[in-house]
This record gives C-alpha cells, sequence and structure tokens, in this order.
C-alpha cells in the first residue's frame, strides 16, 4: 500500500505461504517503534547489536532493512493537531505491521485519558495477536532474588485477547451496569451478587476456539524446542465453565491432535501401572490414580474405569515406558503454581495460561532471574504470521535520554525474532555474547547495584560490549 508519512526502505516482504509456512527474505523489511521514554536510547542500541550480529553470521548475504513506523508520545507530538487521539497509533502503523507481518517495538507510554486504554492492548487486538510468548531464563551471573534461578528455564504462553482483560466491564451506579445487574438476577436468577446496589460488573469470556489455538501453539513450540511438558494453568476447581472449560479443551486438543507425540498426565500414570503390572485390573488401575476410589458414587466409579480403559487403548504405541518419550501434557492450579515456580522450579516447562494468570506468571517469573530489564516477549498470531516482538518492562521515564537503562529485554526480544524468522545464528551469537559480557561482570546500572566487583556500564556502552564480544 502507499504511505503518505512513513517511508518504506528498500527490501522485500515476510510473507505466509498456504501451507503454514513463514517466506523470509534475505532483505526483509521490519517495523519498529522506538517506544517512548528510554525507547530511544534503547533501540539504538540494540539495533546495532541485532545489525553486528547479523553482519558477522552471515557477511552480507541476509540484512535487515528497519522501517520505523510511529506509535506513542512521538506521533503524538507529530500528528495530533490533524489526527486528534489517532496520532497515538496512526492506522499507517498499524497497516505497516499487517503489511510487513513481523516488527519490534520499545516500551509505550499508556495514553492517560482519550479514547485508547492502552497501545500495547490496541495492537495486540488489532492485529489478533493471540500469543503473548515470554521465554524465562536465567543468565549466568544475573542477580537473583532466588537461591537457584539456574533452575528457571520456563516459556510462557499467555491468551492474550480474553479474560477478565477483553475490556468488558461497567462502572457500578451506569446506567448500563444497572441493567446487566439487573438482567442477571430478574432473568438469570443470579442470587450471588453480595451487593448489587455498589457492584461493578466485568465479564470473562473464554473460548474454546481461543484456548485451542493458544494450547496449540504451545504444544507445537513444545514439540519443535523438544521441551518436556506443557503445563495447563487454570483456576478451574472455582471458575469451572471458563477456566475448567480452558483446561478440558486443552486436553481435548493436545489428545485429538497431537496424540502419538503427547501424553496426559493421568494417561501416564495409568500406563505405568500397567507397565509395572501387566496383570493389573482396570478396578484396581482406578484405585491407584485416584486414592478416594472407594468413596466415590458408582457414577464417579464408572467415569474413572472408562477413563483407565480409554487410556489402556494407548498401550502398543505408548507403553513398555514409551510414554516416557513423548511431551507431557499436565495441569495445574494457579495458585500452588505460583508457590510451585518458585520451590520447584525445575518440573515447569512450557506454561499455557489464560490472560490475567499469565500476566501474573511472566512478572513473577521475571523476577526470579533478574527482572523486568531482561525479559522479552512477543506477541503472535501462529495463523496469519503476524508478531510484534517486544521490550516487556515499561517507559521508565525518569531515566529517558540518560544512555543508563538496560537495553537487554528489547535486544533479547530481537533475539526471539530471529528466531522466529529462522536467522537461529544470529540469534544464538547474540545469546553467546550476552552470557560473556554478564559473566565478565560488565553491565547496566541496574545488575550494577546488586552485584560484587562488577563494571558500570551505559546503555550503549552495553551495547558496545555485546558485540565487541560477537564471536
Ligand atoms: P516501568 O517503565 O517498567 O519502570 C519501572 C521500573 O522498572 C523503573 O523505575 C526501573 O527500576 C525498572 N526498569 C524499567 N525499565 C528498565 C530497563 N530497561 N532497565 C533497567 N530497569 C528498568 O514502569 P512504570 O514506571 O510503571 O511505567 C511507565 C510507563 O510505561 C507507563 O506509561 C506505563 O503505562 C508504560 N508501560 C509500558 C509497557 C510497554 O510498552 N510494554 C509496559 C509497562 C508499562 P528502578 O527505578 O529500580 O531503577
Amino acid at each position: 500500500m502507499g504511505y503518505s508519512y512513513l517511508t518504506v526502505p528498500h527490501g522485500e516482504k515476510i510473507t505466509m505461504g498456504a501451507n503454514g509456512k513463514l517466506y523470509v527474505p534475505n532483505n526483509p523489511v521490519i517495523p519498529f517503534i522506538e517506544g517512548d521514554g528510554t525507547g530511544k536510547d534503547i533501540w539504538k542500541a540494540s539495533v546495532r547489536v541485532f545489525d553486528a550480529a547479523i553482519e558477522k553470521c552471515y557477511g552480507g548475504t541476509r540484512k535487515i532493512s528497519w522501517m520505523e513506523v510511529y506509535a506513542g508520545e512521538k506521533p503524538f507530538n507529530m500528528f495530533r493537531d490533524t489526527m486528534g487521539d489517532q496520532a497515538w497509533l496512526p492506522d499507517e502503523t498499524v497497516e505497516a505491521f499487517k503489511e510487513f507481518r513481523v516488527g519490534i517495538k520499545g516500551p509505550l507510554t499508556t495514553p492517560i485519558g482519550g479514547g485508547i486504554r492502552s497501545l500495547n492492548v490496541a495492537l495486540r487486538h488489532l492485529l489478533d495477536l493471540y500469543v503473548c510468548l515470554r521465554p524465562v531464563r536465567w543468565f549466568q551471573g544475573v542477580p537473583s532474588p532466588v537461591k537457584k534461578p539456574e533452575d528457571v528455564d520456563m516459556v510462557i504462553f499467555r491468551e492474550n485477547c480474553e479474560d477478565i482483560y477483553a475490556g468488558i466491564e461497567w462502572m457500578q451506579g451506569t446506567d448500563e451496569c444497572n441493567r446487566v445487574i439487573s438482567f442477571l438476577i430478574k432473568e438469570l436468577g443470579v442470587d450471588k451478587i453480595r451487593f448489587p446496589e455498589t457492584s461493578s460488573i466485568g465479564i470473562k469470556p473464554i473460548s474454546k476456539e481461543g484456548s485451542e489455538r493458544l494450547v496449540r501453539a504451545a504444544i507445537e513450540y513444545a514439540l519443535k524446542h523438544k521441551r518436556k511438558s506443557v503445563t495447563l494453568v487454570h483456576k478451574g476447581n472455582i471458575m469451572k465453565f471458563t477456566e475448567g472449560a480452558f483446561k478440558d479443551w486443552s486436553y481435548d486438543l493436545a489428545r485429538s491432535e497431537f496424540r502419538e507425540q503427547v501424553v496426559c498426565e493421568r494417561e501416564s500414570w495409568i500406563i505405568d501401572n500397567k507397565d509395572r503390572n501387566d496383570s493389573l485390573t482396570v478396578e484396581a488401575n482406578a484405585r491407584k490414580i485416584d486414592p478416594g476410589f472407594d468413596m466415590m458414587t458408582p457414577q464417579q466409579k464408572a467415569d474413572i474405569c472408562a477413563e483407565v480403559e480409554e487410556a489402556l487403548k494407548l498401550m502398543p504405541s505408548h507403553g513398555r515406558g514409551q510414554w516416557k518419550k513423548l511431551l507431557l501434557i499436565r495441569d495445574t492450579i494457579a495458585d500452588i503454581t505460583l508457590q510451585q515456580v518458585l520451590t520447584r522450579a525445575k518440573e515447569f516447562d512450557v506454561l499455557a495460561c489464560m490472560n490475567l494468570e499469565g500476566d501474573f506468571l511472566s512478572d513473577a517469573l521475571a523476577a526470579q532471574v533478574g527482572g523486568i530489564g531482561i525479559a522479552p516477549g512477543a506477541n503472535i498470531n501462529y495463523v496469519t504470521g503476524h508478531a510484534i516482538f517486544e521490550a516487556t518492562h515499561g517507559t521508565a521515564p525518569k531515566y529517558a535520554n540518560l544512555d543508563k537503562v538496560n537495553p537487554g529485554s528489547v535486544i533479547l526480544s530481537g533475539v526471539m525474532m530471529l528466531e522466529y524468522m529462522g536467522w537461529q545464528e544470529a540469534a544464538d551469537m547474540i545469546v553467546r555474547s550476552i552470557d560473556r559480557t554478564i559473566g565478565q561482570k560488565r553491565v547496566t546500572y541496574d545488575f550494577e547495584r546488586m552485584m560484587q566487583g562488577a563494571v558500570l556500564l551505559s546503555c550503549s556502552g552495553f551495547a558496545d560490549a555485546l558485540i565487541e564480544n560477537m564471536k
């Protein structure tokens, strides 16, 4: 398309084939948003790191043509007279992300007042970027508040479009809110709203499609990267038809689409019981997987026995220990998960979560490995191929233009982008260089203040050190 104020550099578009495969030319055009506040310093440092790694790895045969697109304070200041509130996120920016498919962004100010709630949320919504992907790993030497940060190596797939994050809510006292409350009480017979006169109301949509596409992406990722397990995180014991349904739909999808490659946790117990004792009856097996079996109603017992029989049909493909080589699908309740990612970090690998719990988990885990200065993220639609890689921290305005903050979050988001594009060598080179540089204790202020004997580097100085350490 033609752009009126964006300049398209020379280069080609990344496209998506009908086979669902991303085609990345050797000279792709990649839109970027510099970001507000510290974004400017961070982007200047990060882009040098990306270009250096690509040049060192591919000797000029591959190169990114960076295309600046605008969102946040920069376009608001440039275009507010003509565009008003729309200047926070001009249409051409969204069009460019649609057209060129893969892009990267720094942190953006959340406009206060006006019609836009959050630019990040708007971009995710407009491009239907339904997965928020957050890998969380520790780099040797990074100061951490936990005893064994090296045990943390997890990848979070957080649903990005649904849940109470969908923004369907009404303020107490408004006509809409009163109508919703009246409908719930009068039409649906709801009698659980404790204070109907003074309640605000929010609605939590969780769909089958939304759950399935998230979990499909998580399982495909886990298989591709040879991960051991996918844990479904939910609060289905309380919210049975939203969170509980998420869990059930996810297990159903795992079984129907990935049957030969996965084993669900309860199946693994049943098969293991049978492997250990071939003469074990269905009922004895049921008693082992559910210790409360003898106290159950006849219907509950029948259901468990049916589950055992179903799992035993897998013996030819999964029995004799073959299940141990397959991807394990399991689920945990959200509250205990937040404890166990701390106390038993090694037991978690890929995590699939709904929107709100994914948000909490992402930040809690980022803290375990050294904080938001180096936590990368991506928002992806695996069907269309659209993806925006982004810093997970905010604009930290007090540090703007001081060349001070850690550019690690945007740099590692760029690493994720290079991996997504299939430019693995360049991605690996940057990761090795971060390892080496932090190992040499050459770090920005956020790490330096917590490390003994570290050398304090500026934002640009850290980028220089990374480039120097690229081998
Ligand atoms: P913030 O910008 O993330 O900053 C909070 C603190 O995190 C900073 O004071 C600093 O800690 C640390 N920090 C942030 N970036 C860092 C970096 N690159 N390196 C090292 N430390 C870093 O959060 P905020 O002050 O709550 O939010 C400011 C604005 O950012 C708001 O408008 C908010 O809406 C927006 N925001 C945007 C995004 C996004 O675009 N993805 C995400 C979150 C927030 P110390 O003070 O301890 O040094």
